[in-house]
C-alpha cells in the first residue's frame, strides 16, 4: 500500500481522545492518564519512556501564551489592583494547564504516531 497518509485525520481523532491510528480506541482511561494501547487495534500509545515531553512542552508553551494574554487583558481591560489581578490570574492559568495537559497529550500522540507513519516505521498501519 502507498497511499499518502492522512495526517490530518490522525490529529482530529487525537483531539477527539482517539486512537490515531484505527479512530476507534479511546486514548485515554482517565483524565489526563493515556492507555497504554488501543482496545481496537493495539497501537502502543507511549512507544518509549519520556515519548510524552514534548507534550509537556507544548502544554507549558501554549499556557505561557495564555498567561501572556491574559495578564494584557487585566491591564488593560480591569481596574483590578496588582494583588487581585495576581490572584486571579494565577488560578486561571494553572486551571487553564490544568484542563489543557489532556489536549496537549492528544495532540503529541497524534506528532508522535503521524511521524512514525511518514518514517514507514513497521508497526504503523494507519486505518482510512
Ligand atoms: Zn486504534
Amino acid at each position: 500500500m502507498s497511499t499518502t497518509p492522512d495526517k490530518p485525520l490522525f490529529f482530529r481523532r487525537a483531539l477527539r481522545k482517539r486512537c490515531p491510528q484505527c479512530g476507534e480506541g479511546p486514548l485515554f482511561r482517565a483524565f489526563a492518564r493515556m492507555n497504554e494501547t488501543c482496545a481496537t487495534c493495539g497501537l502502543r500509545f507511549r512507544r518509549e519512556s519520556g515519548s510524552q515531553t514534548g507534550a509537556m512542552y507544548f502544554c507549558a508553551a501554549v499556557s505561557e501564551i495564555f498567561a501572556a494574554a491574559l495578564a494584557l487583558g487585566l491591564y488593560f481591560f480591569t481596574d483590578w489592583s496588582t494583588p487581585v489581578a495576581l490572584g486571579i490570574g494565577t488560578v486561571l492559568v494553572l486551571g487553564f494547564s490544568y484542563l489543557f495537559l489532556p489536549v496537549s497529550m492528544a495532540f503529541w500522540t497524534a506528532v508522535e504516531y503521524a511521524t512514525d507513519v511518514s518514517n514507514g516505521e513497521r508497526w504503523v498501519n494507519p486505518r482510512p
